[in-house]
C-alpha cells in the first residue's frame, strides 16, 4: 500500500458517487461528439461560439504549423517567442481595447503568473468566494493574506477593505461566474477599488467572446470608463473556451504587461506556446469579431430554454450567459437525471459539492452557438419527461 492516503480518498468517493471519469471523446468538440461509438447531442463543452473544430481555425492552425514548425522549442524570453505570438499579442490588445497584452499557455497560468507578480507577502488579496479554483491556488501562492467576501456580497468587500493595512491591494472576481452563470458587477468594483487604492484582476474566462456585440466580453457588457483609470483594470481572459483553441492573455496598461514580461514566473519558466495555436487564434478573433450572429444565436438559444422550461421542482438559475444551470439539489438526484439524460442521448454534466456549495446540485447546461433549435427542443422534452418520472 504505497499511497494510503489515496486509497482512503478514492474508496469514500466510490461509496459516496463521487468517483469522477472521463469521457473519451472519438471526435471533435461540437453539438454533437461521438462517445463509445455513440453520437450523443452534448451540452457540456465551453466552445460558446462553436469554434473549437472551425474549419478557418484548422487551416489557419496547419498555415502556421508549416511556417513555424510544431513546437515553439524554447521559453519566450529565450528564442520561443515567434512572429505570430507577437501579431496574436498585438491583436488581442487590439480588440479588447487596452494598451497591452500577454499571451500566456493557459487560464490557470496566467492568473498564477500575474497575482504572484503583483503580490507579495506585505499585500493582500480580496477574492469573491465562488471564483475560479485558480484565482484561489494564485493567492495561496503569492503569500498574500487571502480574504475571501461572499458571492457578490459588496458590503462584506468593503469592510474588507477599509481594515486593510496591506501594502498593495488586489481585488479578484470572476466575470461570469462558472457555475451560477452571473455576472460580477464590475462598475461597483471598480468603484471600490478607486476608494481603496487596490486593483481590480477580472477573470473573463466566460465572457470573452461572448458578452457584448463583438464578443469584447465584460469589457463591452458594461460602459467601462477604462481611460478614467488606467492602472485600475488587469484583465484576463482564456482563449480555450468561445475561442476555440487554447492559451490566455492579460491585458491593461504597458506598464503592466513591461512588468510581466519580467516577473510572471508563469510566463517566464515554461515553453512558449505552440505558434500553430497563435496562428489559429488570430483567425479565431476575426470570426469573434465579425461574426455576430454566432452570439445573436446564443442569445435566442438562451430564451428558447427560459421560455421552454416549465418544470415543478427544478429551476433555472438566474443567468443571461451561456451557462445555464439547472438546481437539482441533492448530489444523488442530479448524478441521477444527468445520467438519464445520456440514455436518451444527452450529455448534460452533474456539477456537485464541492465544486458547489452542499445542497446546490446542478445541472450544468452550457449552449453554444453550434446548437440549433431542434438540439434545445430536445433537451427540453426529456427533461420534462424526466421531472415525471
Ligand atoms: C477555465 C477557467 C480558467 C482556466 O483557464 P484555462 O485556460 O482552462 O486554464 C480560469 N478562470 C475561470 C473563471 C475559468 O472558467
Amino acid at each position: 500500500m504505497s499511497f494510503p492516503h489515496f486509497t482512503e480518498d478514492l474508496q469514500q468517493r466510490r461509496e459516496q458517487g463521487l468517483l469522477r471519469h472521463r469521457r473519451m471523446l472519438e471526435g471533435p468538440q461540437g453539438a454533437h461528439v461521438r462517445v463509445d461509438g455513440t453520437d450523443l447531442l452534448s451540452f457540456c463543452s465551453n466552445d460558446y461560439l462553436g469554434l473549437a473544430n472551425h474549419p478557418a481555425l484548422i487551416e489557419a492552425a496547419c498555415q502556421g504549423a508549416e511556417q513555424f514548425g510544431v513546437g515553439a522549442g524554447a521559453s519566450h524570453l529565450v528564442s520561443g517567442h515567434t512572429l505570430a505570438h507577437q501579431q496574436l499579442e498585438e491583436a488581442l490588445a487590439a480588440f479588447s481595447g487596452l494598451p497591452a497584452a500577454l499571451l500566456f499557455s493557459t487560464g490557470y497560468m496566467a492568473n498564477l503568473g500575474v497575482v504572484t507578480a503583483l503580490l507579495g507577502r506585505n499585500d493582500a488579496i480580496f477574492a469573491d468566494k465562488l471564483n475560479h479554483a485558480s484565482l484561489n491556488d494564485a493567492a495561496l501562492l503569492s503569500r498574500a493574506s487571502f480574504t475571501r467576501y461572499a458571492h457578490l456580497d459588496l458590503a462584506a468587500l468593503e469592510n474588507q477593505l477599509v481594515t486593510s493595512r496591506a501594502r498593495r491591494k488586489l481585488v479578484a472576481s470572476d466575470a461570469v461566474f462558472s457555475m451560477d452563470g452571473d455576472l460580477a458587477p464590475v462598475l461597483e468594483l471598480l468603484a471600490l477599488c478607486e476608494k481603496y487604492n487596490a486593483w481590480l484582476l477580472l477573470d473573463d474566462a466566460h465572457g470573452f467572446g461572448v458578452l457584448g456585440k463583438n464578443g469584447r466580453g465584460i469589457l463591452d457588457h458594461y460602459p467601462l470608463p477604462i481611460s478614467h483609470f488606467p492602472f485600475r483594470l488587469i484583465y484576463m481572459a482564456t482563449l480555450g473556451k468561445a475561442a476555440g483553441v487554447s492559451g490566455a492573455f492579460i491585458a491593461g496598461a504597458q506598464e503592466l504587461i513591461d512588468g510581466l514580461v519580467q516577473n510572471a514566473r508563469t510566463y517566464i519558466y515554461t515553453t512558449a506556446t505552440p505558434p500553430m495555436l497563435a496562428s489559429a487564434l488570430q483567425a479565431s478573433l476575426r470570426i469573434i469579431s465579425a461574426e455576430v450572429w454566432r452570439r445573436e444565436r446564443l442569445s435566442q438559444l438562451i430564451a428558447q430554454l427560459h421560455h421552454g422550461l416549465k418544470l415543478q421542482r427544478w429551476q433555472l438559475m438566474p443567468s443571461e450567459t451561456p451557462i445555464q444551470p439547472l438546481l437539482i439539489g441533492s448530489s444523488k438526484e442530479a448524478a441521477a437525471v444527468s445520467q438519464a439524460l445520456q440514455q436518451k442521448g444527452i450529455l448534460v454534466p452533474a456539477i456537485r459539492p464541492p465544486t458547489v456549495p452542499q445542497g446546490t446540485a446542478r445541472l450544468r447546461i452550457s449552449l453554444s452557438a453550434a446548437h440549433c433549435r431542434e438540439d434545445v427542443e430536445q433537451l427540453l422534452d426529456a427533461l420534462h419527461q424526466l421531472e415525471r418520472q
